[in-house]
């Protein structure tokens, strides 16, 4: 059976595209297991401890992955090793201020990560391993300025996510652990060009100041209500009150209730939920 693209997304629950413009989507329904998969301690939280917080209050499962334990930032006088320790010991903090189940830290270089074939490899086991539901990563492909590992972690990533994830004949020797290939059909993407997917974290945000003050060598200032007062600068939409974070949403996949079906192979699309024409933040 072939089905045209506003039947396709009709089924999946959503609208199809008016006029080039995306409708209106519906925002991703948990709970579900969220793996965060960035860089550096502090990137995960000060992108997205808002939405972190949110998800973990509403019964979410989260675990945060940081390939590198951040072992060169800082302008103090301290080792690489002191300052990994450190930098590993105040995103634990951070991660339990939000109700982060796990942190895994991959352990490569600061400033030299790679999207090699055993980077997306260790991704795809965690993938696996935590039947993981929807990954939270950078946008490697954002255009200006960027940080290598940023672009490197989130292309790394998105390769995992799709398609070695899911093809079973990808890290064929991940069965011997009993890791089978599975889809991950969701996938937010912190720092891009063009968000289309924003997270109200109104409720949360103060939250998201403990998990950033949690940072020590990395912040600026402990002042609380100063960080505040920053926050909810940053997190201000045009024409909308709250805050938000933003992220680029990318779904992959087929919808489920086609899996049944001889629908075309699969559906690439980028959805954007209500409102999200406008970008601010
Ligand atoms: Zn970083």
């Amino acid at each position: 059976m072939q089905l045209s693209l506003p039947s396709l997304l009709k089924r999946n629950g959503g609208t199809a595209p008016r006029n080039g413009r995306q409708a209106p989507m519906p925002p991703l329904e948990g709970p579900k297991t969220l793996m965060a998969i960035m860089a550096h301690p502090d990137d995960i939280d000060f992108t997205s401890a808002g939405s972190i917080a949110k998800w973990c209050a509403e019964g979410w499962t989260v675990y945060y992955v940081l390939a590198t334990s951040g072992d060169k930032g800082t302008h103090e006088d301290l080792s690489r090793q002191e300052l990994a320790a450190m930098r590993e010991q105040e995103q634990r903090e951070a991660a339990k201020v939000l109700g982060v189940r796990e942190v895994i830290f991959l352990g490569y270089p600061d400033g030299f990560v790679y999207a090699t074939p055993e980077l997306r490899g260790q991704v795809v086991r965690l993938l696996k391993k935590y039947k993981v539901d929807v990954v939270l990563t950078w946008d490697g492909f954002r255009s200006g300025f960027n940080h290598n590992d940023h672009r490197n972690i989130g292309i790394a990533v998105r390769d995992a996510v799709y398609p070695a994830v899911r093809d079973h004949l990808y890290y064929e020797e991940h069965l011997a652990e009993g890791l089978d290939a599975r889809p991950v059909n969701e996938l937010l993407l912190a720092g891009a060009d063009g968000p289309d997917y924003f997270v109200d974290i109104t409720d949360f945000i103060e939250t998201k100041v403990d998990a950033i003050l949690c940072h020590r060598s990395q912040v600026s200032t402990r002042d609380r209500d100063e960080t505040l007062k920053r926050q909810r600068q940053q997190g201000r939409r045009r024409g909308r009150s709250g805050n938000f974070e933003s992220f680029k949403r990318v779904r992959i996949g087929r919808p489920p209730r086609l899996q049944q079906n001889e629908a075309p192979a699969a559906v690439h699309q980028e959805a954007a939920p209500a409102g999200a024409s406008q970008s601010s933040s």
